[in-house]
């Protein structure tokens, strides 16, 4: 009989979300680029950056940090903000 599962916190690597290296999501290529090595763009179904390797989309979300500058974090799929035409 399995315990309850406990995650320690430590094991969290918060390295990552200063540094924002995005991966590229094809998992083929997994090149991994700096925010000054991407162009981001919308083209029309929220943003995203091709991968300079192999051109697989790779889909950011933008933030808005509170000293004004532009912050992208990379996510998972492609955003849903509604009904889209597909
Ligand atoms: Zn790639």
């Amino acid at each position: 009989m399995a315990g309850p599962f406990v995650r320690p916190a430590q094991q969290t690597p918060e390295s990552s979300w200063r540094i924002n290296v995005f991966t590229c999501r094809n998992q083929s290529c997994d090149a991994q680029w700096e925010l000054s090595d991407v162009v981001i763009k919308n083209e029309g179904q929220g943003l995203l950056f091709r991968c300079p390797m192999c051109g697989a989309r790779n889909y950011v979300e933008r933030f808005d940090g509170e000293d004004g500058s532009v912050l992208y974090e990379q996510i998972e799929g492609r955003p849903a903000p509604g009904p889209m035409a597909d």
